[in-house]
């Protein structure tokens, strides 16, 4: 059986600076805002914005 993700899909957290994906977050379907969060970014070395994206 296949498990049902309903109103939740994955979306990745893309550093804004070097355009790399740092994080992976499930998400409510119905927020359509898009998610904008200062995080750390491994390649950057420092905390930068990260944007939504598809993954
Ligand atoms: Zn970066």
């Amino acid at each position: 059986m296949a498990k049902k993700a309903q109103g939740r899909h994955t979306v990745g957290l893309k550093c804004s600076e070097c355009n790399r994906f740092n994080y992976a977050i499930s998400k409510n379907r119905a927020k359509r805002k898009k998610l904008e969060l200062r995080k750390y970014c491994k390649w950057c070395r420092k905390h930068t914005l990260h944007t939504e994206g598809r993954i």
